[in-house]
């Protein structure tokens, strides 16, 4: 945490405002679009989630559709086209982002088309906080006029030649669980240019109420919508945003330099364009046994790390729904590693990790 956030969240109790509306709320949602620029406007509900059901739903996503998702990401990307009752179609990552292949994809989509099965949206990730091929991606959409949901969730604070992440899907979603570069404890945000949408999943995610005094409902609802003590805690992290992105990119920064002398070790390096915030810190090792040798060793010191993301296509749940393979993302979880990456890292901390893994790797 900063400084400010116990400032907003004590104004919430001052003034009485603990309910899933607000001033926090509002000023949240402001704080964030202006953040953004481009003239996003921005919804803040309960989970990032939340916002990927409700995008989903507004892109017209419906039961027995088919959703292009892909499969290198967390399984929250994925679990919302199934609320739906639409299916999830998995394609691999290209080896320059570690997201979405422009190839496979377009593959993916001229052959459903054949099959008289035109996919409702595309749902494109930028992972660990690293653009995916912006230009190459909405290219395809706007070829084949297929909206995109861009799941930014882990990309706050990335851009790509200066546009900010979260502004380029026809719908975008944030995510502010604890895990993330900033955080509310839970929450998340839809954020869209067309207003019509902002106002929709406003609508949606507060039960669907009609103007009226009384409680009238003409379609189902959702009880999604952000409340004002965590917002406030979110006006205060927007304040950090910068700092935390900075102590980010020190901590892979460091990483590459005290490693660049073992070629072993690959670090995703940024392609043009593309500014990350560096949320996790990843390498590909040399093999599945190196990876987990280097974990093993720095768990031995009671230093946790992590096997990057294993693609959706390999998730038992989704073992059923069609996938478009290449074997980038399978090689990426087999030999990837996320190493510590707190914003609150220092030196020191930093020092011993790169020195167990020196050991390990000479
Ligand atoms: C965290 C995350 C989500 C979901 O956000 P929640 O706020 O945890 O619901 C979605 N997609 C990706 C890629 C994520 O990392």
């Amino acid at each position: 945490m900063g400084n400010l956030e116990q400032h907003y969240v004590k104004e919430a109790f001052d003034t009485n405002w603990i309910a899933p509306l607000g001033p926090n709320v509002t000023g949240f949602e402001s704080d964030i679009a202006n953040y953004l620029g481009d003239q996003v406007l921005a919804t803040a509900l309960s989970s990032g989630t939340a916002a990927i059901h409700l995008g989903l739903l507004m892109l017209g996503v419906s039961h027995g559709d088919e959703v292009m998702c892909q499969s290198f990401t967390f399984s929250a990307s994925a679990n919302p086209i199934t609320y739906l009752g639409a299916r999830p179609i998995f394609i691999d990552s290209e080896r320059d982002t570690w997201n979405l292949s422009p190839e496979l994809l377009e593959t993916a989509i001229t052959e459903r088309i054949q099959k008289g099965k035109k996919p409702k949206a595309i749902v494109a990730v930028h992972l660990y906080g690293m653009p995916y091929k912006v230009d190459e991606i909405h290219e395809i959409a706007l070829k084949y006029e297929i909206p995109v949901l861009e799941d930014s969730a882990e990309a706050l604070g990335s851009s790509y030649y200066e546009r900010k992440c979260g502004t380029f899907g026809d719908i975008a979603v944030l995510s502010f669980n604890g895990n993330k570069i900033i955080t509310t404890s839970g929450g998340g945000a839809l954020i869209s240019k067309n207003k019509d949408y902002t106002e929709k999943a406003l609508f949606l995610a507060t039960q669907s109420r009609e103007n009226e005094v009384h409680y009238e409902h003409e379609e189902i609802g959702f009880n999604y919508r952000m409340s004002n003590v965590v917002a406030g805690i979110g006006r205060g992290q927007m304040r950090v945003l910068e700092d935390r992105v900075h102590a980010r990119r020190r901590n892979f920064q460091f990483y590459k330099d005290e490693l660049s002398s073992h070629p072993d070790i690959i670090f995703l390096n940024e392609i043009p364009g593309n500014y990350s915030n560096r949320w996790l810190s990843c390498i590909l090792t040399p093999s599945f046994e190196v990876r987990e040798r280097i974990r093993m060793a720095l768990l031995d010191q009671n230093i946790e790390s992590r096997p990057l993301w294993k693609p959706m296509h390999e998730q038992p749940v989704f073992k059923e729904n069609l996938a478009y393979v290449n074997g980038v993302s399978l090689d990426l979880f087999q030999r990837g590693l996320c190493l510590p990456s707190g914003s609150n890292l220092e030196k020191e901390h930093l020092e011993r990790i790169t020195f167990i893994l020196k050991q390990i790797l000479s």
